[in-house]
């Protein structure tokens, strides 16, 4: 399904992106709800986690490595992230291309809402 975030992998729309490989695209969320904000997102056109498969294996592996990198860049990992994946409805899933929130600079709360 072509969504936002194809049109941003396809620079048909602008995104604030902070790192790109050939596997990955990360960019600053429009809304941030942290002072860092960043999404980490797969080229490939994986809807949400459940529907990953198998020979996805590495590709989700390689998010979280980027993510974890990200957030060193950006002067978190001492003081600490957190990394969201928000599936279906309940989930709070608004966009269906999986897509990794890191979230830090401030003290965040649990339980989410
Ligand atoms: P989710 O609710 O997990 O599907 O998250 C979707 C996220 O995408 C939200 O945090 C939005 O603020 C963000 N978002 C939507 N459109 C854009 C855009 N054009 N550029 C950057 N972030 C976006």
């Amino acid at each position: 399904m072509a969504t936002i975030f194809s049109k941003i992998i396809n620079k048909e729309i602008p995104a604030d992106i902070v790192y790109e490989d050939d596997r990955c695209l990360a960019f600053k969320d429009i809304s941030p709800q942290a002072p860092t904000h960043i999404l980490i997102i797969p080229k490939k056109a994986i809807e949400r986690v459940a529907l990953a498969q198998t020979e996805d294996e590495g590709l989700l592996g390689h998010l979280l490595l980027t993510a974890a990198q990200i957030a060193k860049k950006a002067g978190i990992s001492e003081t600490g992230f957190r990394l969201v994946i928000n599936n279906g409805k309940n989930g709070g899933e608004a966009v269906p291309h999986l897509h990794v929130h890191l979230l830090g600079g401030r003290a965040l709360t649990w339980p989410p809402g």
